[in-house]
Order: C-alpha cells, then sequence, then structure tokens
C-alpha cells in the first residue's frame, strides 16, 4: 500500500528543487562530515543527525534498541511526549513523504507502517537552538552551503509547515523561559511600555504558559491543547482561544519580539522598531519572515471560568438541521455576552463546550444558553444526554479539566486533513441568511462523513469579537474581525488509506466548501486551520494584507531562506 502522503510528498520535494536554497545530500554543495562537525562545536555541541521518533523500532534502521522502542512505543500518541523529540511531527502524514518514512501505527505502536526506516519529510540535521547566537550561526551555515532552513518549534502545523526533507532545521523547542514583568520597559519605544507584559521562548508549550503566568493571577490569549508552541506559528498565524472573544487574538496582544532575520541579525522588534516586520508576525504566519525567540504580549488578571456542557444525540438530518438553526439564532446572544467556545458536531451527535470567562458566579453564561436549551430540549428527533455548567476559580482550575479532555479527545500522531472558513455577523441576521448559513455547514459535516469514517465539523465561536482592529495593527485576515463562526471540517485515520482514496477525502474536504464561500466571497480561513490545498490561498489565508505581507518578506528575506508551503511569498509548484 501507498503512503497517505505521496501527493504531498511530490509537491514537497518540488518546492525543494526549485528554491535557491536547495543543496542535496550527495551534492558538492552538501557540508562535508568535517564542516557539520565544525558547526556543532561553534554551536555548543547542539547540532544533531535526525533520529526519526519511530527509529528505534525498526531493525533495519542503526538506532534500534529494543528497550528505547518500548518507551517510544508507550507514549507514542502522547503529544507531550511527542513534541519532545526532533523527529516527529504531531500529524503523522506529515512526517512521512511518498514511501518514506519511520512512522509506527498510532493504534498499536508495535506495527511498523514502513519497511524500512527512512526520514520521509524530517529535516538530515538539526540545531537544537538555545540561544539567539545559535540561530544566527546557522543561517550564516546555510547560506554558506546553500542549504534550506525549516523551523520547527512542536511540529503541530496542519499543513506540514515545520519540516522539509533535506533541510537543515532550526528546533526551538527548547527555548522555554518564561518570565512576567509587572512593569515593562519596551526597547527605544515608550508606546509599548506597559504593565503585566508576559514573556515567551519561542518553545514554550501552552500548558506551561498557562500554569506559569496563573502562578501571577494572570490569563494569556492561549488555546485549548496544551502541547501547542502559542509563540511559534500559533500566535504568528493568529492564534485563538477561550479568551479570544474578550481580548482578541494572541497577535493582537503581542507587544514586542526578539527575532533572528534572513540576515542573522538579531533584533528587538516593536511597533517602533522595525514596524512592518512587527506587523507581519503579527497573524502573517510562522516560518515567513524571520526565527522568533521571544514573544512579548499583555496579560490580563485571572477571571473565574464558566462552561457550560451540552450533548445532544441526534436522529436524523431534519433534527441536525432544526440544532444548526437553533445555534445559528442563538449565535449572535452568546456572542454579545462574549460567550465563545466551540461543538463538535457529527451527523449523529453534537458536543457544545461553551465557555465564559467572566467575574459574575456564573449567572450571564446561564441567562445567555438556557433559552436554547429549552428550544433543543422541545426537538424531536434531538435527545439531550448531557447538560451541566460548571464553574472554575480560574484558568488554571479549568485547563485541569480541558487539558485532560484533549488528551482524550485529541491523541497525538493519527493523520488529518482540514477544510475551513470564517462565518460573518450578516449571515446570523435574518432567517433567510441562517437556513443558507445552515445548509452550507449540514453539507460539510454529511459529505464529510460520507467520505471517511472519522470526521466531525468543529464550529468554533472564539473570534475576536471586541477588537474590531480599526488601526489594522495586526496581519491576521481582516474577515476575522467580523466572523462569528470559525467552521472547521475534520478528517483523521489511523491507518494509511489507499493513496486514491486519500486524494479522494482530500479533493472532497476542500469541494465542500464550495457552498460556504459562495455565502462568502471575498472572505477567507484560518490559516493555521485550513485546507493546505486551498488553490487561492493567498486570498483565503492572508486577505487584503497579502500585497504588503509580500513587500515585507521581500525586503527581509530577499533569497527566500524561509519558504514554507503557501506562506507569503511560496513560489511553490510553478517552480
Ligand atoms: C492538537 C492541536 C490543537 C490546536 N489548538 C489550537 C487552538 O486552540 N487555537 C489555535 O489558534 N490553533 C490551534 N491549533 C493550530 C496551531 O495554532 C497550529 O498548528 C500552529 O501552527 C502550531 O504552532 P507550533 O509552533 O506549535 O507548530 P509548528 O508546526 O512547530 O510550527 C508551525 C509553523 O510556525 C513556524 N514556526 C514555529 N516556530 C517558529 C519560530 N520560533 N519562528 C518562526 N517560525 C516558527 C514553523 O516553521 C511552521 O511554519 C492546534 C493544533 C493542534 C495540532
Amino acid at each position: 500500500m501507498r503512503s497517505s502522503v505521496s501527493l504531498w510528498g511530490v509537491s514537497i520535494v518540488a518546492v525543494a528543487a526549485g528554491s535557491s536554497y536547495s543543496c542535496q545530500p550527495g551534492q558538492a554543495c552538501w557540508p562535508t562530515q568535517q564542516q557539520w562537525q565544525q558547526l556543532n562545536q561553534a554551536l555548543d555541541g547542539h547540532v544533531h543527525k535526525t533520529i526519526p521518533l519511530g527509529a528505534p523500532c525498526y531493525r533495519d534502521s542503526s538506532d534500534f534498541d529494543e528497550g528505547v522502542c518500548a518507551s517510544v512505543q508507550s507514549t507514542y500518541n502522547i503529544s507531550l511526549d511527542r513534541v519532545s523529540h526532533y523527529g516527529q511531527t504531531f500529524w503523522q502524514n506529515w512526517e512521512t513523504c511518498g514511501t518514506s518514512g519511520c512512522s509506527l501505527l498510532s493504534i498499536d505502536p508495535s506495527v511498523e507502517l514502513f519497511p524500512t526506516c527512512s526520514l520521509g519529510t524530517l529535516a538530515s540535521y538539526f540545531v537544537d537552538v538555545r540561544e539567539a547566537s545559535h540561530i544566527s550561526a546557522t543561517l550564516r551555515f546555510s547560506k554558506e552551503h546553500n542549504l534550506r532552513i525549516s523551523i520547527k518549534n512542536t511540529g503541530h502545523d496542519f499543513a506540514g509547515r515545520s519540516v522539509g526533507p533535506n533541510t537543515l532545521a532550526i528546533w526551538t523547542h527548547n527555548l522555554s523561559k518564561m518570565s512576567f514583568h509587572r512593569n515593562f520597559t519596551a526597547s527605544r519605544c515608550p508606546i509599548a511600555n506597559g504593565h503585566n507584559i508576559g514573556e515567551l521562548g519561542a518553545g514554550v508549550l501552552a500548558g506551561d504558559a498557562y500554569r506559569y503566568f496563573g502562578e501571577h493571577d494572570m490569563d494569556i490569549t492561549g488555546g485549548y491543547e496544551e502541547s501547542v508552541g502559542l509563540a511559534g506559528g500559533f500566535a504568528q498565524g493568529g492564534g485563538v482561544g477561550d479568551f479570544t472573544a474578550r481580548y482578541g487574538l494572541m497577535a493582537d496582544n503581542a507587544i514586542e519580539f526578539e527575532v533572528v532575520t534572513a540576515d542573522s541579525e538579531v533584533r528587538v522588534i516593536n511597533e517602533c522598531n522595525d514596524p512592518d516586520l512587527f506587523w507581519a508576525m503579527r497573524g502573517g504566519g510562522g516560518g515567513t519572515f524571520a526565527v522568533l525567540t521571544k514573544y512579548r504580549v499583555q496579560l490580563y488578571p485571572s477571571l473565574p471560568i464558566h462552561t457550560y456542557r451540552l450533548v445532544v444525540n441526534i436522529s436524523s438530518s431534519d433534527a441536525l438541521r432544526a440544532l444548526l438553526t437553533l445555534h445559528a439564532e442563538n449565535q449572535i446572544i452568546w456572542s454579545d455576552a462574549l460567550v465563545t467556545g466551540g461543538t463538535d458536531y457529527y451527523v449523529n451527535k453534537a458536543s457544545f463546550g461553551v465557555v465564559h470567562p467572566y467575574p459574575d458566579n456564573g449567572t450571564k453564561l446561564k441567562e445567555a444558553t438556557m433559552a436554547f436549551f429549552q428550544a433543543v430540549s422541545n426537538v424531536t428527533g434531538l435527545t439531550v444526554i448531557e447538560n451541566d455548567y460548571t464553574t472554575y476559580d480560574n484558568y488554571t482550575a479549568y485547563t485541569s479539566f480541558s487539558i485532560a479532555d484533549a488528551r482524550a479527545t485529541e491523541p497525538a500522531g493519527i493523520s488529518s486533513l482540514l477544510s475551513s472558513r470564517l462565518m460573518p455577523r450578516h449571515l446570523f441576521a435574518s432567517p433567510s441568511s441562517i437556513a443558507s448559513l445552515v445548509d452550507a455547514v449540514l453539507h460539510g459535516i454529511e459529505t464529510a462523513h460520507n467520505l471517511i469514517n472519522i470526521s466531525a465539523t468543529q464550529i468554533v465561536f472564539e473570534t475576536p469579537l471586541s477588537n474590531p482592529d480599526v488601526d489594522r495593527k495586526t496581519s491576521a485576515h481582516p474577515a476575522w474581525r467580523d466572523a462569528l463562526w470559525h467552521v472547521i471540517n475534520v478528517a483523521e485515520w489511523e491507518k494509511p488509506p489507499a493513496s486514491a482514496t486519500l486524494k479522494n477525502v482530500s479533493s472532497g474536504f476542500l469541494d465542500m466548501l464550495a457552498p460556504a464561500k459562495a455565502l462568502t466571497p471575498g472572505g477567507g480561513a484560518y490559516m493555521n486551520e485550513a485546507s493546505y490545498e486551498e488553490p487561492e490561498w493567498q486570498q483565503t489565508y492572508f486577505g487584503d494584507n497579502y500585497p504588503r505581507l509580500l513587500d515585507i518578506t521581500k525586503r527581509y528575506d530577499p533569497d527566500h531562506i524561509f519558504d514554507c508551503w503557501k506562506c507569503v511569498g511560496w513560489r511553490g509548484e510553478q517552480e
């Protein structure tokens, strides 16, 4: 059987071969052993040859080791364990390339997925960077040898942008320091001085940030799952979570960054210093403009977190339509109350995880959702099986629940693809627009179900309701600013299907967006959680920010040392 990613593997190789940084192992430009050793010495022993996570379990691998294999197998699906290795991606389909890879079967890691172990999409060498100067030296080395660079943090990217075959990888995982500044002085920029500023190293994991800033009685605008890299692709692509409705995207809350630009210079950038680069890195995507080392972000005094969990069994398509209609009819009420969260829709079940960070005892959340519950209870074909309100003292207490939930529902090491669309407020304004909106979402849920066994449609209502960003201070897609729903169709699989099946699923997921796109001309999708196949990706991921973003990347990275899949300036398949 051919690997699940044969179609993606072809494209990735095409990019590498066509770009200016295209040296391959075996070519004269490829560094000699002695040159790798010299780089390693210069970088305090932090240069490593890549060992894929599954390698200790492959008998043909020089890294075969039964003891280490047992340990890899026992934690193969645990995200926090996976991210502590360079040699993996969260979604297995992105670490394999055609028939090349070294993965294990996620549902039974005693099974090897390939006859032999090879690197797949992983870089040949990676630098486990510990300070900005390591990145500067790596970029100089890459230029000297014409090596393509990849930047990897956790490897969570839904388009495999953090890996690339035959690249030299900058791995930011161990840039994991954090600090809290009650009074903050920005670098040569009095307008950026402020209070309650958090500093995250590029490799800080979400769960660690929630706990650390929680100890200072502060909330940070992070996401849901504990192993996402907040300062990496998450915030550089926008970053949405439980506080987005109240405080905006994480990119909206950026104060200052330390970055290393393509010319190897370490810069502290904010609204005053390198304002264009600062703007671009507030939503224009990771892996594109510079390597970020430190992210300084506005924090907020800790709030109680109120939650509402509603789980409904659905017996027919009509009942599902009725539920979606009630959800859409109530969304403006929820959004106006800054009630946030998301719903997982299946053809026969829906699970609402509604969240309200708010300084009361939970009354406002109950007021906003009671009518919805009453209406749902009265619909024939809907059976409520859970209906619970819970209040947590603070976000840390809440995440002890949400992290456990994500561990159970989002195992690492399986494969996934998405398609998505941001749905604007005007679609929620009248019965006829709601009917069209519901038709479009229902089409996605039912088509996905017919295409692949494991599918769901998530309606995420974490949108930056209270930050219209009228001054366009961030480069996140402008469609965020009046979106009420971020609709994401999700396909997952454990065992690689035949490549024809996968191609069918992949194009089917893109095609199923047609009704949603027809309702949102000129609209877009969240670049971090979208179909990697979007044909008009410039408009879909970046909207009318694209020309300015392109100009900035040309200025800061004229030689395309940072090239990634459908990132700004991507020269892709045509080369
Ligand atoms: C389980 C799971 C849950 C998620 N939940 C949410 C959520 O609640 N909200 C949300 O908004 N998103 C969520 N996402 C999507 C997430 O934001 C993206 O996958 C994001 O790209 C992850 O960033 P990373 O740095 O962790 O991943 P990586 O795959 O390591 O990096 C992603 C991109 O950023 C680049 N990059 C990483 N670090 C740097 C750096 N220091 N400098 C420059 N470029 C860098 C990489 O090159 C790559 O292009 C989730 C993803 C997963 C897998």
